[in-house]
């Protein structure tokens, strides 16, 4: 009997070890994740495309991260500087 491979629920049709299949696979699971919209707060933002999001509902488009709406870079250059 052969051994079957091990595989990281989504496929990598780059090549890499299983270190990189295992954070694709996380980075991808997360993005696909339905995130909330900032607009209208209901979860259907979706990645159109690298670092644009945009909203089913009511068709919000606004700029984030590569793989999730907002980063922590983003959020520390759009707070509002105190006094
Ligand atoms: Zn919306």
């Amino acid at each position: 009997m052969t051994k079957k491979k091990k595989t990281y629920g989504l496929r990598l049709r780059t090549r890499g070890g299983a270190a990189v299949q295992k954070r694709w696979t996380r980075i991808m699971l997360q993005m696909n994740q339905p995130h909330k919209c900032p607009s209208c707060a209901s979860p259907r933002v979706k990645r159109s495309i690298v670092g644009i999001w945009s909203c089913s509902k009511c068709g919000y488009k606004f700029a984030g991260g590569a793989f999730t709406p907002s980063t922590k870079t983003g959020q520390a250059s759009t707070r509002v500087q105190e006094s």
